[in-house]
């Protein structure tokens, strides 16, 4: 700390760098075992129809319960994946599991639920995963269609290496997959992308849903993505929708659906078919 203090450095940086590090050491060690032994879970969090008010979908989330250190948000493991090469693990494990659990719940409910579940997909497996050969033996393995699986991308799969993006979603429409573009708006992505790529749903970022409220520029913006989606032949969905308001005001412009908090959190494996069955009933009466 004097030697610290003597180079003129500010003393304070150096601890808290030093823990960042070790603690991001350790999430990695601990994250390795943790796949290992099968600690990871999935919620998932239901995608609204705002015209009906029915669940249209279901988005798959990874969750991590530490022993010791309690949930560790995927905001901070996601990235500590991506770095080390074990999203490739975790990305397998996720569509399986996925797969799986959709399967079990058409088992369970007695028929083929007419809604799909989206896995996200890093752009790290994008650039270095066979995506083919993981989604086509995750449907094999669960029996079920490609049309019930969306995959979730960003905009940083596409923009590191466009070509090999080309390839993989011309792959996931071969197998009947859906592909959504994740948290759009935020990344670097050009228009010709959109236009020569075979994507299914614009997720609107939350930062531009949560913004409209307060700021005529968020609305004009979700406007804007609203009619080109509209005009691609694109679906679209409001990420982060907190508000019955915003829920209104979306589907005031045509959003087609949403997802937040306001209809339900990430739900655990378990409450997600009842959560889909109390929307058909409430659907009968309004939207939401
Ligand atoms: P994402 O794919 O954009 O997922 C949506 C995130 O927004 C989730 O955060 C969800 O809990 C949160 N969210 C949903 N509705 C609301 C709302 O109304 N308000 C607010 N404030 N937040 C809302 P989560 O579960 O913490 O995941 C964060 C990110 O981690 C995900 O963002 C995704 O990029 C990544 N992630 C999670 N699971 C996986 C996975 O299995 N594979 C990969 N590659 N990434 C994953
Ligand atoms: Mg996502
Ligand atoms: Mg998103
Ligand atoms: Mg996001």
């Amino acid at each position: 700390v004097k030697q610290a203090k003597a180079s003129g450095r500010p003393e304070v940086y150096e601890p808290k760098e030093a823990s960042l590090a070790r603690r991001r050491f350790s999430i990695e060690t601990e994250l390795r075992r943790a796949l290992e032994r099968n600690q990871l879970s999935l919620n998932y969090q239901p995608l609204v129809d705002l015209k009906t008010g029915e669940v249209s979908g279901f988005e798959a989330l990874a969750r991590w319960k530490h022993p010791d250190r309690g949930e560790i948000s995927p905001t901070e493991f996601i990235p500590v994946a991506e770095e080390s090469g074990l999203i490739l693990h975790l990305g397998r494990w996720a569509m399986d599991s996925a797969a799986t659990t959709l399967a079990g719940w058409d088992a369970e409910a007695g028929q083929r639920l007419p809604f799909n579940v989206a896995v996200n997909l890093s752009a790290i497996q994008v650039a270095r995963d066979d995506i083919t050969a993981m989604v086509g033996g995750a449907l094999r393995s669960s029996g079920l269609t490609g049309d019930r699986l969306t995959l979730e991308l960003t905009e940083s799969a596409i923009v590191q290496d466009p070509r090999r993006a080309t390839r993989v979603f011309d792959a996931l429409k071969a197998l009947d997959a859906r592909v959504a573009m994740d948290d759009f708006g935020t990344g670097y992505s050009s228009l010709a992308y959109l236009q020569r790529l075979p994507i299914d749903v614009l997720k609107i970022d939350r930062s531009f849903v949560s913004g409209m409220m307060i700021d005529p520029d968020s609305v004009s913006i979700v406007r804007a993505v609203l009619s080109l989606a509209e005009a691609l032949g694109m679906s679209t969905t409001a990420e982060g929708v907190e508000s019955r308001e915003l829920a209104t005001t979306l589907a005031a412009l045509g959003c087609v659906s949403g997802q937040g908090f306001f209809f339900a959190r990430p739900l655990a494996m378990a409450d997600a078919l009842p959560f889909w069955r109390s929307r058909l009933r409430s659907a009968e009466r309004r939207a939401y």
